[in-house]
């Protein structure tokens, strides 16, 4: 799993925050404890000197076992003693050890070299809290998809009701949600405005983004803006911001509302760019739209709309726009 650059800068800066915020505590404590108590000052002395009288092992011959086997006795005995002295003073026996969020890498996010868990989890907390920056995206779940606001009246066009399709959708979502991998199919949700389909895509990247999967999620206008952003820039290369790699690289692309934005001939070819290296890398993008087949080719090229139509699991949302409904 890839995550954004953005995302993992946001993990790196975190962990090393956590890292010195336990250092310090550790160094303050330890100034504190020593000024109060000079045995364990002492004592400490002690200890760094058997560190230290390791080495006169060497050369010893057979003797060295039991001169190493008394040091470590005596480093244990010295141990226990500085412990008793931070009891015996009103302190914690743990008081001067350094409290890591994460034992087990220390605050760094790597043991021997290989992503802590930590590391894993908090590269998923950050994914979740950019999601959710989205005003809309925090409310938009899959429980919070109500099918009251759809009619039981069978379409005679569909020979279904808006209400049964949106049913079969919603669990199709949920369950592509849930079993999510990055070789998942790509999904075209199409249909009028007002039906659902943000809804659902953000329900969908919510569960994703949470199982710890690398979700890009936004519309086409802002996709296209970032895009158009950097083509124009790239001849400094200092301004690079990655954003079409991040689009190439993620786990799972969203892109909302695809036709609402203004296309020119770059956003066509970048969207043929995308759309065509995902799909032969056997990647998902999930688009939602207003547009269907015949629309899709009119605004952007019959290039584009083959792409579409010949390899996303078509989803079509049916019904009158709910959000007059949501707000009487
Ligand atoms: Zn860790």
């Amino acid at each position: 799993m890839s995550f954004g650059k953005d995302i993992i800068i946001a993990a790196q800066t975190e962990l090393a925050k956590r890292k010195s915020r336990a250092e310090n505590l550790q160094q303050q404590r330890r100034s504190e404890v020593l000024l109060k108590v000079p045995e364990i000052a002492a004592a400490e002395r002690e200890l760094a000197q058997t560190g230290l009288d390791v080495v006169k092992a060497i050369g010893m011959g057979a003797d060295a076992r039991s001169y190493l086997e008394n040091l470590a006795k005596t480093n244990l005995a010295l141990q226990e003693k500085i412990k008793l002295l931070l009891v015996s003073n009103g302190y914690p026996e743990n008081y001067l050890e350094t409290d890591y969020v994460c034992k087990k890498c220390e605050d760094t996010g790597y043991v021997e070299g290989t992503p802590c868990s930590c590391r894993r989890i908090l590269l998923k907390e950050l994914a979740l809290k950019k999601l959710y920056s989205n005003s809309r995206a925090a409310q938009c779940t899959f429980e919070s998809f109500n099918l009251d606001y759809y009619s039981d009246r069978p379409d005679e066009r569909f020979g279904i009701s808006a209400k049964e399709q949106m049913k079969n959708i919603l669990e199709y979502c949920r369950c592509y949600a849930d079993d999510f991998d990055c070789s998942s199919p790509s999904l075209y949700l199409f249909g009028q405005t007002g039906l659902g389909k943000t809804h659902l895509t953000l329900a969908i990247a919510g569960v994703v983004t949470a199982s710890g999967y690398n979700v890009i999620y936004d519309s086409a206008q802002n996709i296209f803006n970032r895009l158009e952003r950097e083509h124009f820039r790239s001849s400094r290369s200092d301004e690079y911001d990655g954003a079409e790699q991040e689009l190439l690289d993620c786990d799972l692309l969203i892109i909302d509302d695809l036709g609402s934005e203004f296309t020119t001939q770059f956003t066509v070819a970048a969207l043929y760019n995308v759309l065509n290296t995902r799909l032969n890398c056997d990647k998902p993008v999930i688009i939602s739209t207003n547009l269907d087949a015949h629309a899709l080719e009119e605004k952007y090229s019959p290039r584009i709309t083959s792409r579409i139509m010949g390899g996303y699991t078509p989803l079509h949302f049916l019904g009158n726009d709910i959000r007059q409904k949501l707000n009487n």
